[in-house]
């Protein structure tokens, strides 16, 4: 049977433009009484053409808000030891706050070799183990900015997360993990699924928010969802048709939960917010130590 209503949409383009806004305003209040310009560097190498799209999407972002935004765009068979070298000329840089090394990287490269050369004070991906700890132990620090991102949709659409019943479909390590360790610290109650989860559809039903990060298409259907869930979808998965779609059945699931994002214009345009977040608070801590 159909649901009595039909969900509120959670717009995330909408969302995503007020923080830009927001850190615009704030980035500009950062130069006139600092002096300081917040500085992106975005390290790309190969020329993988999804990764193309995003780093490009990253560097206008940054621009728009005001930042110093640095491309370093290096060639597929570029050593290990090259890339370490730029980040570490990069960790003494003054310009820059936010040092990304965009993945995947090359399979001949180690990326934990290179995200551990970043100082964490500058990985604004949250992806180095200093950040992670700082994550685990309910630590200042970096957060991972996907799962950051979905804190904020659920804080700007007025959800409580304190006392829920969280669902996270997923156990990756930029978005599934971080994200429950983010819930946890905001005293959810919550449950990781993967690929030998029994049952899952009795897990997910038990969901007050259900995130599915699993990347495989409209795999989370509507008898998966319960009544009145607010459901957050991460995945971006194109169809045989050439459709984008996410990770959950949309108009199925909508019509059972009271909440829901759709993909594209749910999650996706928070990471990149998120990202210029992370290098803001980068650089007003160098500002308050004087670099
Ligand atoms: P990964 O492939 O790294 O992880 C997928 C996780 O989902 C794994 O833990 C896997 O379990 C689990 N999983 C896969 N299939 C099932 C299933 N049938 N039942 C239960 N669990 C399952 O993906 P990512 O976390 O990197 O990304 C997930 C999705 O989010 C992708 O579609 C990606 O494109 C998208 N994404 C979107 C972003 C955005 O900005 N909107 C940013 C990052 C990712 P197991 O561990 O057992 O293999």
């Amino acid at each position: 049977m159909s649901g009595a209503t039909m969900a509120t949409v959670i717009d995330g383009n909408r969302i995503a433009q007020d923080v830009r806004a927001e850190i615009k305003a704030q980035a500009s209040e950062l130069k006139e009484n600092n002096g300081v310009i917040p500085g992106l560097a975005v390290i790309l190498v190969g020329e993988d053409p999804a990764s193309k799209i995003y780093v490009g999407r990253k560097e206008k972002a940054a621009k728009e808000v005001g930042f110093l935004s640095r491309e370093y765009l290096l060639p597929p068979d570029t050593q290990e030891d090259r890339i370490r070298e730029i980040v570490i000329g990069l960790n003494a840089d003054p310009e820059i706050h936010g040092i990304l090394v965009q993945l995947p990287l090359p399979k001949h490269i180690n990326p934990d070799v290179v995200i551990e050369t970043i100082d964490p004070r500058k990985d604004v991906d949250g992806f180095h183990p200093f950040n992670i700890g700082g994550l685990f132990t309910g630590r200042p620090g970096h957060r991972a900015c996907t799962p950051l991102g979905i804190i904020e949709l659920l804080d700007r659409s007025g959800i409580a997360i304190e006392g829920k019943e969280a669902v996270i479909v997923g156990r990756s390590n930029i978005v599934g993990k971080p994200l429950a360790l983010m819930l946890l610290n905001r005293h959810a109650t919550v449950t990781i699924c993967h690929t030998r989860t029994r049952d899952l559809p009795s897990v997910t039903k038990r969901a007050d928010i259900l995130v599915a990060a699993a990347g495989k298409a409209e795999m989370v259907r509507g008898d998966m969802v319960r009544q009145g869930a607010v459901v957050i979808d991460v995945g971006i998965n194109r169809r045989l048709d050439g459709k984008l779609v996410g990770d959950v059945a949309f108009a199925e699931a909508a019509d059972k939960a009271s909440f829901i994002t759709p993909v594209p214009g749910g999650v996706g345009p928070m990471t990149i917010a998120m990202l210029l977040h992370n290098t803001l608070e980068a650089a007003r801590m160098a500002g308050s130590r004087g670099l």
